[in-house]
């Protein structure tokens, strides 16, 4: 018996990367495409984790489906965690990845290359009949001097992940999407998923 699960997301990319991370689960994976009357939730909460079950109670409520809702971005250490949950409108609430990537670069102009150091951080939360639950993920790197590469999306061309000489934007999909925050968030809430759907006993 597969259960279905709905994605709290409307992006059609990220249905894909989260739907291949979560085939080999009994789930049948649905968007908000798929619910069309459910409107625009405002991400009103101060932390990840808030942001992620604000969505997933909401979803929850609406379709008495089992809820996955994940919320990420990326913190600079040099900036104390910003952009952190700002990270999408960091620049204005236009979301324009351009100016983001460009007031981060100018918000660092002086910082030296040891002290680039940052993470992305995704927290998804798992929401079901009586269940709650927060897993997360998160990729340490440093942020780089100029935009590199064109893959992915974002702040990926600034972003060199631990262990790597690439940047995210250099990796391309394959590679980020196997080592990435929210695959790591993703395969976890997967994880759990699958241990809170087994059947008792
Ligand atoms: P959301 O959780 O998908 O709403 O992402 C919030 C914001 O965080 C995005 O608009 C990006 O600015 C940033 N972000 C999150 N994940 C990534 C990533 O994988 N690459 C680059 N930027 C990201």
């Amino acid at each position: 018996m597969k259960t279905t699960v709905v994605l709290a997301t409307r992006n059609a990319h990220k249905l894909r990367e989260i739907a291949e991370i979560l085939a080999e689960a009994p789930v049948v994976m649905r968007s908000l495409e798929d619910y069309p009357q459910i409107p625009e939730i405002a991400e009103t909460a101060e932390t990840f984790a808030g942001n992620a079950l604000i969505k997933a109670r909401e979803v929850f409520a609406q379709t008495g489906c089992w809820t996955l809702s994940d919320d990420s971005g990326l913190e600079v250490d040099a900036l104390q965690g910003a952009p952190g949950v700002y990270s999408a409108r960091y620049a204005g609430e236009d979301k324009d990845p351009a100016a983001n990537n460009a007031k981060l670069l100018a918000a660092l102009q002086e910082v030296p290359d040891a002290a680039r150091g940052a993470q992305f951080r995704c927290v998804v939360a798992i929401k079901g009949p009586e269940v709650e639950k927060i897993v997360e993920g998160v990729v340490r790197g440093r942020i780089i001097r100029e935009l590199r590469g064109s893959a992915g999306f974002g702040y990926d061309p600034l972003f060199i992940p631990e262990g790597f000489q690439e940047t995210y934007a250099e990796l391309g999909a394959e590679t980020k999407n196997r080592i990435s925050h929210r695959a790591i968030a993703f395969q976890t809430a997967a994880a759990e998923l699958r241990r809170l759907l087994a059947p008792a006993g």
